[in-house]
C-alpha cells in the first residue's frame, strides 16, 4: 500500500516488551509513510554504554550518582544510514551503533533506564525529536509518557520463547556467543524491571491497540498495520 504524503502527519507510538520486533515493525511503518523512525531503546543503551566506558558501572554495579554527574557530558544524536534504512546513534559525535546491542549492555540497561534523571533528559530529547510529528517512535513509555496524545498507539507483545528465539538468531548472526538460557534470563529480567520500576513503567496505554506478532510474518504485520491505519487515520 502507498500513502499520500500530503496527508496530515501524525505521531505513531510503538511500545511493548523486549525483543518483540518493535524496531523492525516501526522502521517498516516509517518507510511506508515517509516518516522518521526513532528507536528510543538505542538512547537508553547509548547512555548505558557511556556509563560502562566511563566508570559509572563497574563489576556490573551502577553508581547512580556518578552516572547523574555525567549526563551533561553525553550528547546523543542520530544520523541516517541508508544501508540500514534507519538512523544510527552517535554519542558526542562518535558512532556507537555497533556497540550498544551486546548482552553486557542488555543486562545493565534496565538499571540505567530506571534512573529518574536519565529518563527526564531522554524523554525531553524524544519530545523535541517528535515535535514536528511524522515520526514512528518505539520504546516502553512512548504512548503513556513521551507522547500521551499520539494519534496512533500500538502495543506489541509475543510469547517470551518466540522473543528469545528471535534475539538468539540476531546475536548469532552478529557472531556474539551467547547461550539461549542467557537470553531467556535477560528477557525475563528486563520485562520484570521495566514493568516494576517506579517511574514510567512499561504498560499498555488505555487507548493502545495490541499487536501480538508471535505467529506473524512481517508481511502480515504490515497488512495488519494498513488495516488499522485505514480504519483509524486515513
Ligand atoms: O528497545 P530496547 O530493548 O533496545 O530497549 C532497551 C531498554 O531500554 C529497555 O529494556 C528499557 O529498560 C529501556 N527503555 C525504556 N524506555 C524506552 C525505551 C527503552 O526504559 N522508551
Amino acid at each position: 500500500m502507498t500513502y499520500s504524503h500530503t496527508a496530515k502527519k501524525i505521531v505513531i507510538a510503538v511500545d511493548g516488551f523486549s525483543s518483540c520486533g518493535k524496531s523492525t515493525f516501526a522502521k517498516l511503518v516509517a518507510a511506508r509513510l515517509g516518516y522518521i523512525f526513532i528507536d528510543t531503546g538505542a538512547m537508553y543503551r547509548a547512555v548505558t554504554l557511556y556509563a560502562l566506558e566511563n566508570g559509572a558501572i563497574s563489576n556490573g554495579i551502577l553508581n547512580e550518582e556518578a552516572l547523574i554527574g555525567m549526563l551533561d557530558d553525553i550528547d546523543i544524536s542520530f544520523r541516517f544510514n541508508p544501508e540500514r534504512g534507519a538512523s544510527d546513534i552517535y554519542v558526542n559525535g562518535v558512532w556507537v551503533e555497533g556497540k550498544i546491542r551486546t548482552i553486557e549492555v542488555s543486562n545493565l540497561v534496565s538499571s540505567v533506564s530506571a534512573v529518574a534523571e536519565v529518563r527526564k533528559r531522554l524523554v525531553a530529547l524524544q519530545q523535541r525529536m517528535g515535535r514536528d510529528k511524522g515520526v514512528v517512535m518505539d520504546g516502553r513509555d512512548i504512548g503513556t509518557v513521551v507522547f500521551p496524545n499520539a494519534e496512533l498507539k500500538i502495543f506489541m507483545t509475543a510469547d517470551p520463547e518466540v522473543r528469545a528465539e528471535r534475539r538468539y538468531r540476531e546475536l548469532q548472526a552478529k557472531g556474539e556467543q551467547v547461550s539461549m538460557e542467557e537470553i531467556v534470563e535477560n528477557i525475563r529480567q528486563r520485562d520484570h524491571l521495566d514493568q516494576t520500576r517506579a517511574i514510567s513503567p512499561l504498560r499498555k496505554a488505555d487507548d493502545a491497540i495490541v499487536l501480538d506478532n508471535g505467529g506473524m510474518t512481517l508481511e502480515e504485520e504490515m497488512a495488519w498495520f494498513d488495516e488499522i491505519f485505514a480504519q483509524r487515520i486515513v
